[in-house]
């Protein structure tokens, strides 16, 4: 199902529609009272963006607890901004929410952090399982002396990439492509039992002891492609990522990195969904505020 920015505007026409939808999807119409413990019905407050019990005046804050609260960006501005998010291929760059919100391009990057900060958090569900492909790629900086392949890596931030056939991807900033960096990470994200293609680096060795069916194509060999042993959908989506970074957000410094990852994450592992159902996702995923 599409959901169109005409549709946004029908669904939130104002900042009290966002409030109330807040309030609806993190506590529900009626619950019981954090103070009085009864069954209780809340009502708006006419001058707060809070919700009071209509037995003893308890105030419930629907923004408490998500990125919204403490911020004077109108409510409606971010939900806005979040759909933005979900419409778009490759991220947002703080100029374009600069220009769609007209905000400073001070909040508008705000905005875009606290966004990524917020996916980057959701739960990450099962681990990855059946065929899993894994590469380390090197993102930003700058080539030393125009050097290419594993040691010319100053400046430039280093990502290990695990990713399902077919399936879905997990990403993670390394700070070296050492053994006991690279695979915590693959034991966290990858179930054990499962296929996992490599190239030849020795970082990967250990897998078959560490309860993996490891494959290794020889890449100096020039051995690319060996039956259903490749690297190739993980190599596919380095080339796709770095053209988005590049063509989005210019510069990601290595401090920001995970977050930009995450989200790529997210909206890979959400391709197959449609933006609406993305949308849902993320403006209904704040966790339940009922300890408030
Ligand atoms: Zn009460």
């Amino acid at each position: 199902m599409k959901f169109t920015v005409k549709d946004f505007f029908k669904q939130f026409p104002d900042d009290d529609a966002c409030l109330e939808h807040l309030m609806e999807t993190r506590f529900g119409k009626s619950f019981e009272c954090p103070k009085c413990a009864k069954e209780s019905k809340f009502h708006r407050l006419a001058n707060l963006p809070a919700y009071s019990c209509q037995y003893c005046g308890h105030h419930i804050h629907p923004m408490v607890g998500t990125p919204f609260a403490k911020s004077r960006t109108p409510l409606q501005l971010w939900f806005y901004a979040i759909f933005l998010f979900t419409t778009s291929k490759h991220g947002v760059p703080a100029k374009e929410l600069q220009r769609q919100l007209g905000i400073t391009y001070k909040t508008a990057w705000r905005i875009g952090h606290e966004i990524r900060k917020y996916i980057s958090g959701k739960d990450n569900e099962e681990p990855l399982s059946g065929h899993v492909e894994i590469d380390e790629t090197y993102v930003g900086g700058k080539l030393k002396g125009g050097k290419r392949g594993r040691g010319a890596a100053e400046n430039k931030t280093i990502v290990l990439g695990m990713m399902e056939r077919d399936g879905r991807i997990a990403l993670e900033v390394v700070d070296t492509v050492r053994q006991d960096e690279v695979l915590p990470h693959i034991i966290d994200h990858v179930k054990e039992g499962a296929t996992i293609s490599t190239d030849e680096n020795r970082t990967y060795h250990p897998l078959t002891k560490l309860g993996y069916k490891h494959e290794k194509v020889q890449h100096n060999e020039g051995e690319w492609v060996r039956g259903e042993v490749h690297t190739n959908n993980i190599e596919s989506f380095w080339n796709i990522f770095k053209r988005s970074v590049k063509s989005t957000h210019v510069h990601v410094s290595k401090q920001h990195m995970q977050k930009y990852l995450d989200e790529f994450e997210y909206r890979f592992n959400m391709r197959k969904e449609t933006h609406g159902h993305m949308f849902d996702d993320l403006i209904n995923g704040f966790a339940a505020g009922r300890d408030d």
